[in-house]
């Protein structure tokens, strides 16, 4: 395929560049609005990939990151700390569910779930009795690496990388009406003794689709891995952060996970920052005179200072502004909207689980390589809005400063698209 002369030397994550239209600058992010270089306003009603949480910019984050600039750049996490990333590693410590006692920092959701992948086999290697295998749900996602794409459903995202992945094993997705076969499944895998840890992402499969299931069903999950000695690894790095309605989507379940894995809203979403949290159990099994039992991990940009220090900051909001009931509100205007379509026939599986709503649109091809997925982004962006369809599941994820007129365009932007796209439409 001939390139264009013009076309620019950067590479674009998740984009078929034969395919996409030239890429608009943004000029400013502010609250929940991205302004491009055509001096266009547009609605990031996906929180420009799951990661902004209050809105862009918060006045009090860009505060801080400009204080720590004054002080720090990169520094060595070895023999070396720092007090932004002390002070955030307190802070998480309160608000993570009670049982996670240490912290460890990368600088992705990616990254961070790797460690806790490696966190889990250590701490069996290091306990003499070694067990690899790792359970994972059907439709999951955990990033982009080897390790967590092996965990995460396969399908034409990996498929040229199937020879490089490791085996997991797979327990099917909890429909309504179906949820003992996925405990069932669970109980079957851990009888063998080999099974080290479940990875999932609690309440809701993000990328998969946003499939969403009860938190009974992560509880009795958490209770049958105890039986067996296996470990739980929640994947909060999508459900982290209010997105859920709490704090951590584990709280719905009452659960807490032996390892958390936390990014995309840590910082706000202002910078690139994760942490994997785990119990003093794990930690200690790592503890030893004998260096070879050293958690062998680091990333070179571990712990930035600048992004703890944001970090800290965006905790504060935490505590200081109304998050919570920003939040509370965000799920009763979602709440209303979504009501309409429950029982529009060109729409199905109207779902919503705290500030995260979403609904399948009756196509006949659905799937993520479907037409439907790229239509119905460019009939949004031409509204104005940023909203990313996984094949033809519509969901929004606004920052929590999205106010009810800017949702409200939204919805009916949806309900237009449906009367263009859906099944039966003119
Ligand atoms: C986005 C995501 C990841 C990967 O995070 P990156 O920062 O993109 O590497 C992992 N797990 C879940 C549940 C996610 O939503």
């Amino acid at each position: 395929m001939t390139k264009p002369v013009s076309m620019s030397p950067v590479w674009h994550p998740f984009t078929q560049h034969a395919l996409e239209s030239a890429m608009k600058r943004v000029l400013k992010t502010e609250g929940a609005y991205l302004f491009d270089e055509d001096g266009d306003a547009v609605l990031d009603a996906i929180s420009s990939w799951w990661v902004i949480t209050h809105g862009h910019r918060h006045p009090r984050v860009m505060e801080a990151i400009r204080t720590a600039c004054e002080m720090y750049d990169q520094i060595i996490f070895a023999e070396f700390t720092h007090e932004p990333a002390e002070q955030l590693a307190r802070g998480l410590l309160a608000v993570v569910p009670a049982g996670l006692n240490h912290v460890f920092y990368s600088d992705s959701g990616s990254t961070c779930v790797e460690v806790g992948l490696k966190m889990a086999l250590g701490f069996f290697h290091n306990s003499g009795a070694p067990r690899s295998r790792i359970v994972v749900m059907e439709h999951s996602y955990h990033g982009d690496t080897i390790g967590t794409m092996s965990a995460g459903e396969r399908g034409v995202f990996n498929a040229a990388y199937e020879p490089m992945l490791f085996g997991v094993d797979r327990l099917p997705f909890p429909l309504a009406g179906r949820e003992q076969d996925t405990l069932d499944a669970f109980e079957t895998c851990c009888r063998s003794g080999e099974v080290a840890a479940l990875l999932i992402e609690p309440l809701v499969l993000g990328a998969g689709g946003m499939r969403m299931y009860p938190a009974s069903v992560l509880t009795e999950l958490k209770r049958i891995a105890e039986k067996y000695g296996s470990l739980v690894i929640a994947d909060e790095v999508m459900t982290g952060w209010g997105r859920t309605g709490t704090m951590f989507a584990c709280e719905h379940a009452d659960i807490s996970p032996d390892i958390l894995c936390t990014s995309k809203g840590l910082t706000g979403g202002a910078l690139p920052l994760a942490a994997t949290l785990c119990t003093a159990e794990i930690f200690d099994a790592h503890l030893s005179a004998d260096r070879s039992r050293t958690f062998f991990h680091s990333s070179s940009y571990t712990a930035n200072p600048i992004a703890c220090a944001a970090a800290v900051a965006n905790l504060e909001v935490w505590k200081n502004e109304p998050v919570a009931e920003r939040i509370r509100e965000l799920e009763m205007m979602h709440r209303q909207r979504l009501k309409r379509f429950e029982l529009d026939p060109r729409f199905y599986n109207v779902r919503q689980v705290g500030t995260i709503a979403a609904l399948d649109l009756n196509v006949t091809a659905s799937g993520y390589l479907s037409d439907a997925g790229p239509k119905l982004r460019a009939f949004f962006r031409s509204k104005n809005l940023l909203i990313r369809p996984l094949g033809n599941v519509i969901y929004l994820m606004t920052p929590y400063c999205v106010t009810q007129e800017d949702l409200g365009r939204a919805y009916d932007a949806i309900e237009e698209a449906a009367g263009i796209f859906a099944v039966g439409a003119q």
